[in-house]
């Protein structure tokens, strides 16, 4: 049974007169993801393609215009009202600066209570005990719960938020580029941390980031987005062995190592959600473009070993007949 499930999410914001049509952007345009309890579903996409809006739609910070959302079988109630307020508990998000987080006035230890208190779980003793176990979880020494924000590195920043995050046993992280605004090397620690604590908590987590070498090594689903669709979703290894969806393609083939042949270069500019093109979306980038593809929006299809895929050339035989990489 899925904790989290987004069923046709549509998410528009307002209109913009200067654009011919003056059309309302469409940041999430009929997605639909579900999460199961303790897995971890990776969203992937270019800077724009509504992942972020998506996350936020997961949480019910915002409403979709269409679409449900659902969490543990209940319809997400409206975002700041008590019974989502209630809901937080269980659900968390981790986001890319952790700076921009914390605040710099309060001590760490303080921050990392503060869900703990705004609950009302646990007495101060109780509270002091989760900290202090949330620090060694994180890997953060327990003199570093007496620091402030600015006396600590980007990678003990981010720890710092993801012990806050999981102060209060949420069973949902909403985890939006955690670690791209970390050093490489400090990267792979904080995955490792964070894949650590995913297992031990048993947390269901939508783990977002534009970069397909971070999402692999944690997620079991991987979903790629386009201009506010899911183009293409599957297992990870399914997925990079053998893209299918052309822009999946491209981001394979851009991941140092993995790709066999040539590498695929995008043409043309990243996607704004404001200027959708009619048909497939992705047909103004596409190298294997037909004419059909810029009067039809393909479907979101499923093929026979799970995976789904919206392609006008991918058909149920793909798996059989396409050749890995090909178009
Ligand atoms: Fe490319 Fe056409 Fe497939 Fe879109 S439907 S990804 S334009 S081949």
């Amino acid at each position: 049974m899925s904790l989290v499930e987004l069923s046709g999410v549509v998410r528009e914001y307002g209109r913009r007169p200067s654009l011919a049509g003056g059309g309302a952007v469409r940041a999430v345009d009929g997605v639909s993801l579900s999460i199961a309890a303790g897995q971890v579903l990776g969203l992937v996409g270019e800077s724009g393609c509504g992942k972020s809006t998506t996350g936020r739609l997961a949480l019910g910070l915002e409403t979709p215009q269409a679409g449900s959302v659902r969490f543990a079988g209940q319809a997400m109630p409206p975002p700041h009202g008590a019974a989502w307020r209630a809901l937080r508990a269980r659900m968390q998000m981790v986001f890319q600066d952790p700076l921009a987080a914390l605040d710099r006035r309060l001590p760490i230890a303080t921050q990392i209570a503060e869900p703990l208190v705004i609950h009302a779980i646990g007495t101060p003793g109780e509270r002091a005990e989760r900290v202090a176990a949330l620090l060694r979880a994180v890997g953060l020494g327990p003199e570093l719960g007496g620091r402030f924000a600015h006396e600590l590195s980007g990678g003990q920043r981010q720890r710092a938020v993801l012990a806050r995050a999981l102060a209060t046993r949420p069973a949902f992280l909403v985890c939006d580029e955690p670690v791209a605004a970390l050093d490489v090397s400090i990267q792979a620690q904080v995955i490792n941390q964070l894949a650590e604590l995913q297992a031990a908590e048993g947390l269901a987590m939508l783990f977002i980031s534009h970069d397909l070498r971070v999402v692999r090594q944690l997620a079991e689903v991987i979903a790629v987005m386009y201009l506010g669709r899911v183009v293409e979703q599957g297992r990870p290894d399914a997925v990079l062995a053998r893209p299918l969806h052309p822009y999946t393609q491209a981001l394979v083939s851009a991941i140092p190592g993995k790709h066999r042949g040539t590498r695929i270069i995008l043409a043309g500019e990243p996607p704004d959600p404001a200027r959708r093109p009619p048909g497939c979306a992705f047909a103004p980038r596409c190298r294997l473009a037909e004419p059909r593809c810029h009067a039809t929006a393909p479907a979101l299809r499923s093929l026979p070993d799970g995976r789904r895929v919206a392609c006008h050339l991918v058909g149920d035989d793909a798996l059989s007949t396409r050749p890995a990489g090909a178009g």
